[in-house]
C-alpha cells in the first residue's frame, strides 16, 4: 500500500497561552492524514495571524513562523487534496473577514453536491478563491441571513450533503461539526482550562490532554468563555462511519468511532486467519497499518510473527506522491526486506488493503528475489471494487485492481502463491456498532449518501484529473 490518498487532519485549541504551538504539535500527530500542505491560524483577541504552505508540518511551520502566530486560540489543518487541484490557493484553514463576522474554517471530507451548489452560488455572483468544496461552506455561512454565527452555520450545513468534519474559529471561540452520517472522526479533548478539537485522539495524547468524547454525528460543538455548548444540525437514523478509517487511515493509537484502532485491526487479523487460513512458517505485517492485523493473524493462526519489512519513515507515504510514475521508486525507497528472516521460508504477508496492486506486486517480486520459498498474501478487508466520493482519493473504479477481476485473477496478477481477502461481513463484524452504521461503499458499491448523476459525473471527472 498505498495507492489511495488520505484526506485531511484537523486540530483546534481554545484558551491556551501558546495555542499555535499546541496546534503545531497536534498537526504533527495528524501528519499521516495529509502530507501535501498545512496551515495554522491563530487569534489573539484583536488580530488573526496565519501561515500556510506546501509540505510537511515540520517544513512549513518553522520556529520563526510559529512565534508570529500569537493568541489564545488557533486552528490548523493538514491536507491532501481530495477536491480541488494541489494548488497553493487550496491550502487550509480558509479565512474570511467581513463586517458580519470573521471566520476561519478547516474541512475533512468531501461534499457530494458541490457542483450543483457552486453553480447556483456563482450564478448569484459569488466569486470563489479556490477550487475546493470547503470554500463553498464558507460562502453558504456568510450568505445566510440568520442572526447568530451558530445559526448561520446550521442553516448553511443543512444545504450540503456528503462527508464533512469541520473545525472553525471566530473571534469568540472554536467550533467543531460532524456531518449527520458521521463519516469522518472528530473528538473533543481537555487539559485544565484548555479545550481541543482533533480529528484523532492520538494528537491529544501527545500534548497530555484527555479525550472527553467524540463529536456526535450531526452535532455542532461550540467552545468559548461560557464553556461547551452542543446542538444538532440534523439527525439521521443510520450512521455511515468510514470503515476504511479503522482498516487503514487512522493511527492505531487513536480512538475513533468509540474503539481503539489497534484493537479493531487485531480483531480483523484474527478473523482473517479464521476465514483464510494458510500453511506458513512466518507472518509478516506490512508496516505500519498492516502491523496490528498481522499480530491478530499470528495470534489466531499460531504462526510466529516476524519483522520482515523495515520501513523508512523519512520519505513520506508512497500513496501521498501525487504522481503515479514515482510509485515504483517510492516503494523501494520506503521498504526494505530483511532477507535473512525470509530466506527459505513460507511467508504470509498481512496487509490492510490492495488498491491498484502495483505496490503489492513489487513487494511480492522482491520477496521472491530475496529467497522466500512461498509468498502468501492476506488482506484485512474485502477487495476494493468501487470509488469513494466521501473524501478518499480512489474515485475511478477502473484503476482498482479488483475492478471486474476475480480474486483468482488478482492472485495471478500479483504472482502470489495464494491470496485471501477478509469478507465484508467478517470486517463489519469486527466493529462494535451495528453493521448498518458503517459506510463500506468502496467494497460494496452501496453509497449511504446519494448524489445526483450530474454531480457524480463531475466528481468522477475531478478524480480522473488527479
Ligand atoms: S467509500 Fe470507503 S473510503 Fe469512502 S467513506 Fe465509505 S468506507 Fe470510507
Amino acid at each position: 500500500m498505498k495507492d489511495v490518498k488520505e484526506k485531511c487532519g484537523l486540530f483546534a485549541v481554545y484558551h491556551a497561552e501558546s495555542a499555535s504551538m499546541l496546534t503545531y504539535l497536534g498537526l504533527f500527530s495528524l501528519q499521516h492524514r495529509g502530507e501535501e500542505s498545512c496551515g495554522i491560524i491563530s487569534f489573539d483577541g484583536s488580530t488573526f495571524s496565519f501561515h500556510r504552505g506546501m509540505g510537511l508540518v515540520s517544513e512549513v511551520i518553522t520556529e520563526t513562523e510559529l512565534a508570529k502566530l500569537k493568541g489564545h486560540q488557533s486552528i490548523g489543518h493538514v491536507r491532501y487534496s481530495t477536491t480541488g487541484s494541489s494548488a497553493f490557493r487550496n491550502i487550509q484553514p480558509l479565512f474570511v473577514d467581513s463586517y458580519k463576522c470573521s471566520l476561519s474554517l478547516a474541512h475533512n471530507g468531501n461534499l457530494v453536491n458541490t457542483p450543483q451548489l457552486r453553480k447556483s452560488l456563482e450564478d448569484r455572483g459569488a466569486i470563489f478563491q479556490s477550487t475546493s468544496d470547503s470554500e463553498l461552506i464558507l460562502h453558504l455561512i456568510m450568505r445566510s441571513r440568520k442572526e447568530s454565527l451558530e445559526e448561520k452555520i446550521v442553516s448553511a450545513l443543512k444545504k450540503v450533503n456528503g462527508a464533512y468534519s469541520l473545525v472553525m474559529m471566530s473571534k469568540d471561540g472554536i467550533m467543531g461539526v460532524r456531518d449527520p452520517h458521521g463519516f469522518r472522526p472528530l473528538c473533543v479533548g481537555r487539559k485544565g482550562d484548555t479545550y481541543f478539537l482533533s480529528s484523532e485522539s492520538c494528537a491529544l495524547d501527545l500534548i497530555g490532554a484527555q479525550l472527553i468524547r467524540e463529536v456526535k454525528p450531526g452535532e455542532l460543538v461550540s467552545i468559548d468563555d461560557s464553556g461547551i455548548r452542543s446542538r444538532f444540525i440534523r439527525r439521521v437514523k443510520k450512521k455511515a462511519y468510514c470503515a476504511f478509517e479503522h482498516v487503514y487511515f487512522s493511527r492505531p493509537d487513536s480512538v475513533i468511532f468509540g474503539e481503539t484502532v489497534h484493537i479493531v485491526r487485531e480483531k480483523l487479523g484474527r478473523r482473517l486467519a479464521r476465514e483464510k487460513p494458510v500453511d506458513a512458517d512466518l507472518v509478516i505485517g506490512v508496516p505500519d497499518s498492516g502491523t496490528s492485523a498481522a499480530l491478530g493473524f499470528s495470534k489466531e493462526s499460531r504462526i510466529p510473527l516476524e519483522v520482515g519489512i523495515i520501513r523508512n519513515h523519512y520519505i513520506g507515504r508512497t500513496f501521498i506522491q501525487p504522481y503515479q510514475q514515482k510509485r515504483e521508486l517510492s516503494v523501494k525507497l520506503k521498504f526494505n526486506i530483511l532477507k535473512e528472516v525470509i530466506r527459505g521460508k513460507k511467508v504470509v504477508i498481512v496487509d490492510d488493503s490492495v488498491v491498484r496492486g502495483t505496490t503489492s506486486k513489487i513487494r511480492v517480486k522482491n520477496f521472491r528475489e530475496l529467497g522466500a520459498k512461498e509468498v502468501h498474501l492476506r488482506i484485512s478487508c474485502p477487495p476494493h471494487r468501487s470509488g469513494c466520493f466521501y473524501g478518499i482519493d480512489f474515485p475511478d473504479p477502473k484503476k482498482l485492481i479488483a475492478y471486474q477481476r476475480s480474486v483468482k485473477e488478482i492472485e495471478r496478477f500479483l504472482e502470489v502463491d495464494s491470496l485471501g481477502y477478509l469478507s465484508l461481513e467478517g470486517m463489519l463484524d469486527c466493529f462494535q456498532e451495528d453493521r448498518s452504521n458503517y459506510c463500506a461503499a468502496c467494497w460494496s458499491g452501496k453509497y449511504p449518501v446519494k448524489f445526483r448523476q450530474a454531480d457524480k459525473y463531475a466528481l468522477e471527472q475531478e478524480g480522473k484529473r488527479r
